[in-house]
């Protein structure tokens, strides 16, 4: 951690932030401060230069304000800055095809920040609905859960490992959903995420705190809730 708090930051509120994705800084803060770390909520708009952190969030968002998001983020530097130095970062939709090399906004390719190897194209039809994986072992998650909205498709390079394999949905492609390479991991799901998926928000904490055993929280309302939607994609 690169302060006595940890520092959880929402990139772009203003451009990436659909399907209530800013859930996934709240959770975050609140997990963390349930067991006794202290957290700091950021957000920072798109006219503002992305501070020091620990963790990056970025969220969905329409081609516009996707392109858009790109272009800030490329010009800003910080989030390079921060994946140099290990800081993690978490995105989804809209903030995850923009981590890869390019990705199509209206119809027009864009160039991405180049932090994944992948890039989007789009496909034949929007993706929208229930999205379920089993998560790489290697993560050591169970089932991934969320819902998903997106027109693009997503190919990962050899440097990027696939978050999951699709088993409802579609995700990048029909067979992976998301993508991670060290601490940085991005994902399709929206929920928020990490609402539907609580040991993922720990695996962030784990990579931003560098404590590989956080204490067991009350599971009670986000049990009920996984098991309610994994019972709803047939995987209960
Ligand atoms: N604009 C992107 C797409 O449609 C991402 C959408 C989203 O973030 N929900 O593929």
């Amino acid at each position: 951690m690169s302060s006595s708090a940890l520092q959880i930051v929402w990139v772009y509120p203003d451009l990436l932030s659909t399907y209530g994705d800013r859930g996934n800084m709240l959770i975050l803060a609140h997990r963390a401060r349930a067991r006794g770390i202290p957290a700091e909520t950021v957000e920072v708009f798109a006219n503002d230069s992305l501070p020091d952190g620990d963790i990056y969030l970025l969220g969905g968002g329409e081609d516009g304000p996707q392109a858009l998001a790109a272009q800030r983020l490329i010009a800003d530097g910080g989030l390079h800055r921060a994946v140099d130095r290990r800081a993690v970062v978490f995105a989804v939709c809209a903030g995850y095809q923009l981590l890869g090399s390019s990705f199509f906004a209206k119809g027009a390719k864009c160039e991405g920040l180049g932090l994944l190897d992948l890039y989007s194209d789009r496909g034949e039809t929007r993706a929208v609905g229930e999205l379920a994986g089993v998560v790489d072992p290697e993560l050591g998650l169970p089932t991934l859960t969320g819902f998903e909205n997106h027109g693009g498709r997503t190919h990962l390079g050899p440097g990027a490992k696939p978050l999951a394999q699709v088993k409802v949905g579609i995700g990048n492609d029909n067979q992976t959903e998301g993508a991670w390479l060290g601490t940085v991991l991005g994902t399709y799901c929206h929920g928020p995420a990490l609402s539907r998926n609580p040991a993922l928000a720990d695996l962030l904490l784990s990579w931003a705190t560098g404590e590989d055993r956080l204490p067991e929280l009350d599971e009670t309302w986000t049990s009920k809730l996984r098991t309610e939607r994994l019972t709803a994609n047939g995987l209960a």
